[in-house]
């Protein structure tokens, strides 16, 4: 069977307390768990909430979109890192020159962090991204999206069953065919909307989508089902239950990402 854990959709920071108990106060972490594989879209703080592996298999695949800090601020004490038995691929696209490790390196070395990734326990392998490859028998397929600094959007597909996760992005006009064929029938949309449409206006330049574009895309691609991803961190669970109505009214499975929601594809 075919999963996808929520271990995180919180963007930007962090949030903790009463009030993002639901759609969870982590930042963005994704488990695939497809053909047996385990596949980990970004490593937010959700990170840490990565279920131990149950049947002895310590390998892991980690796909990051982009290296900004909600996207990776779970590394350094991940469980798996703190193992010797384990062995983690790390795989993202080179950005403003610099590489896999040395993006990493940047948040997780000194004076920032006591010690780097490659020093951890585990067997680490820091890699370039392809454009599309293989990880076992699942294919992975990427695009860019629009963001700051730049970001990858990532599909996977093992037999008829697919996930793209489109986040941190903003889905222009223009961008909006594109990203539609990409994610054309898939299983699972997990797309960003941090914004409602009125916050959106005075946010235009910081990278994101809305609530509605996400829901537009989920109907234009035909995804099966929709998960909206990378709440804002002003978005309490309170908001978010209230714009959830509109969401269900417009497509048949739609809803804001919960803490620990696992989506059987
Ligand atoms: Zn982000
Ligand atoms: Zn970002």
């Amino acid at each position: 069977m075919d999963t996808v854990t929520i271990l995180g959709a919180r963007g930007s920071v962090p949030r903790a307390g009463a009030d993002f108990a639901k759609y969870g106060g982590n930042t963005t972490c994704i488990l695939a768990q497809l053909g047996g594989e385990t596949i980990i879209l970004d490593a937010g703080t959700g990170l840490m909430e990565l279920p131990s592996p149950g049947d002895g298999s310590k390998r892991a695949s980690l796909l990051l979109t982009h290296a900004h800090v909600d996207h990776l601020l779970g590394l350094p004490l991940c469980p798996l890192l703190m193992d010797s038995a384990s062995r983690l691929d790390i795989y993202s696209k080179s950005r403003n020159g610099l590489d896999t490790e040395a993006q990493i390196n940047l948040l997780i070395s000194p004076p920032l962090w006591p010690v780097r990734v490659s020093q951890l326990p585990a067997d680490v392998l820091m890699m370039e991204m392809p454009m599309s490859f293989s990880i076992g028998p699942v294919s992975v397929e990427t695009i860019e999206g629009i963001h700051p600094g730049g970001v990858t959007l990532i599909k996977l597909i093992h037999g008829d069953r697919s996930v793209a996760f489109v986040t941190d992005c903003t889905l222009t006009d223009a961008i909006m065919p594109t990203v539609t064929e990409f994610a054309r029938g898939c299983s699972l949309l997990l797309c960003d909307g941090q914004y409602s449409d009125e916050e959106w206006e005075s946010r235009r330049s910081f990278g994101h989508s809305t609530w509605s574009r996400a829901v537009q895309l989920g109907l234009a691609c035909g995804a099966e089902k929709v998960r909206i991803v990378h709440h804002d961190p002003t978005h309490t669970d309170r908001m978010l239950d209230a714009a959830a109505g509109r969401l269900a009214a417009e497509h048949s499975d739609c809803s804001f990402a919960m803490a620990m929601e696992e989506i059987i594809l």
